[in-house]
């Protein structure tokens, strides 16, 4: 991973973070805020990082995938600072930049992606 599209991917994820986090924060209000008044407070005192475990009680269909995509969003952050953004999580290969570039959160190479679908689909069998 060249070093000069590491701050540029940050960027990015900083600001789909950001972006989550109103999503979540408006969705909840919206939609549930009798339900979910007391979750809001929490929320609101609470660091990013600890919202998914905090949702986890309430998952609903969306707000699963938007607490799945900070915690995503969160891991390659905390990635970047250690040096090791960038990596395949199965075989540990760099993550092909091109990948990267349209998802900078994304955990899987191009190949160890494919084999992770084509495992899903065949357990479906
Ligand atoms: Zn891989």
């Amino acid at each position: 991973m060249p070093k000069s599209l590491i701050p540029e991917l940050r960027g990015q994820l900083q600001q789909e973070l950001q972006q989550l986090r109103e999503d979540i924060f408006s969705y909840l209000q919206r939609d549930h805020a009798d339900e979910f008044s007391h979750l809001l407070l929490q929320l609101e005192h609470q660091a990013l990082s600890h919202w998914p475990e905090l949702l986890r009680h309430w998952l609903t269909p969306e707000l699963e995938q938007k607490s799945r995509r900070l915690e995503l969003v969160q891991a390659a952050l905390s990635q970047m600072d250690m040096g090791l953004y960038g990596l395949c999580s199965d075989c540990e290969a760099r993550i092909e930049r091109e990948l990267l570039q349209q998802d900078p959160a994304r955990q899987r190479c191009a190949r160890c992606e494919r084999q992770l679908h084509e495992n899903k689909s065949r357990a479906l069998c």
